[in-house]
């Protein structure tokens, strides 16, 4: 009964958006926001005097997977924004060198690093022309406009437009950095015949191997099915669904036919060729990028995605999602993690409604509190620190607010 009525509400909700006639000015407005931030990454990347333009330089070498590496790049990009300098990235030690250039467009149409130029390491002062930029984990002092802080001139419009403005704007640099070479966009074509790609689907994300070593829990392909069924039924209030469908994606190739055995009413598209890709030992070849590039393309383009936000990758796709749609900040469902930006500020949320404890485990909120988060337990409760009584403990997510 509870389910049914939840899946009533947000019924009730997503109708409200259809009929309030608005949605095309969202589109537009999405649009026209994307195409601002485009032109001025565009901008800042092809200056026009290469010569007396003021660099950022910022190093590929850290050790870990694709979507650590862009998160890297990411927050390079962010603080070249802030600073307004031209990024600049030193492929030289990276593990996807010249594969990486030969997938995406480069981040400038011809020049890079200025040559003999002295290199001042962050912050430098005004007059530096080129700063390196350590990575995020050693970086000193920490540049103030990471996660949570948007663009000021844009932060109107977006909390209007945008149920979670920084996954937006993360969703744009990324969009930037990903712009796909010719080639890449027919092997992206190719596939969406191949693997016949049609919606509605569900984007199903199983992060496994290495990263339930130490950085993340089990959970079974079920424990995924449940949203995914929760997705179906909701859309069904809405109308008939011919086929359901899911977009699977994991490091863990058996996965394919625990799916098509257990779940024989579903359509499970994906590739388990891609699958044997991602394992350890062949991360780094030119296959398994290409590889990963199709999977986090399809899930993104999926209607809801269903993952672990622990994993980078499901971060990455739900960032593409969200510079595909207005507004994409509530369709998925991470069976661990709240979304976040790894090197961030802290997430803060706003109590819109007052809580009196009912045990130990909770805190205490009146209306404006501040509460830094700390995690969802996805039971209905999240777990932070309130900033006004200085309290760490449990509270009702629904009487919160994202700040
Ligand atoms: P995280 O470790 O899950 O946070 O994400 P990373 O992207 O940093 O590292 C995971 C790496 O595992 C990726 O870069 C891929 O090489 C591989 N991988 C994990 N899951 C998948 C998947 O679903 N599809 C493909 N193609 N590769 C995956």
């Amino acid at each position: 009964m509870v389910g049914e009525h939840y899946r009533s509400l947000l019924k009730d909700v997503s109708t409200l958006a259809e009929v309030d006639n608005y949605s095309r000015w969202r589109q537009q407005e999405s649009e026209t926001l994307s195409d601002l931030v485009q032109n001025r990454l565009e901008e800042l990347q092809n200056p026009p005097n290469w010569f007396t333009a003021k660099q950022l330089l910022c190093k590929l070498e850290k050790g870990c997977g694709f979507g650590c590496q862009l998160h890297h790049i990411v927050y390079c990009f962010i603080v070249a924004y802030s600073t307004q300098r031209m990024l600049v990235l030193d492929y030289k030690h990276w593990v996807y060198g010249d594969i990486w250039q030969e997938i995406f467009l480069p981040l400038s149409d011809s020049k890079t690093l200025l040559k003999n130029v002295s290199i001042d390491q962050w912050p430098g002062n005004q007059d530096s022309q080129i700063i390196h930029l350590p990575p995020v984990d050693y970086v000193y002092p920490k540049p103030y406009f990471l996660p949570q802080i948007i663009p000021d001139d844009l932060a109107e419009r977006l909390t209007v437009l945008h149920g979670d403005p920084i996954v937006w704007w993360i969703g744009q640099i990324v969009k930037y950095l990903l712009r796909p070479r010719k080639s890449t966009i027919n092997l992206l074509n190719d596939y969406a015949k191949k693997l016949k790609f049609q919606k509605p689907i569900v984007g199903v994300h199983i992060r496994r191997t290495d990263k339930l070593i130490s950085e993340a829990q089990l959970h079974t392909l079920d424990e995924y099915m449940v949203h995914v069924e929760n997705y179906y039924k909701q859309k069904e209030l809405s109308g008939e669904v011919n086929q359901k469908r899911i977009y699977l994606a994991t490091d863990e190739p058996i996965l394919f036919d625990e799916a098509k055995r257990k779940y024989p009413e579903y359509e499970i598209v994906g590739s388990d060729d891609i699958s044997k890709t991602a394992s350890l030992r062949n991360r780094n070849s030119k296959n398994a990028l290409q590889g990963l590039i199709v999977d986090i393309h399809f899930l993104s383009l999926s209607d809801h995605l269903v993952c672990t936000f622990s994993s980078q990758l499901c971060r990455i796709a739900y960032e593409i999602m969200n510079s595909l749609y207005p507004d994409a900040s509530t369709r998925y469902t991470s069976l661990d993690d709240i979304y976040y930006f790894g090197g961030q500020n802290y997430r803060l949320n706003e109590a819109v409604l007052s809580h009196k404890t009912n045990n130990q485990y909770e805190i205490d909120l009146q209306v404006g509190d501040q509460i830094y988060v700390f995690g969802n337990h996805w039971n209905g409760y999240s777990k932070g620190k309130n900033l006004r009584t200085k309290r760490i403990g449990l509270y009702p997510t629904f009487k919160v607010t994202i700040l």
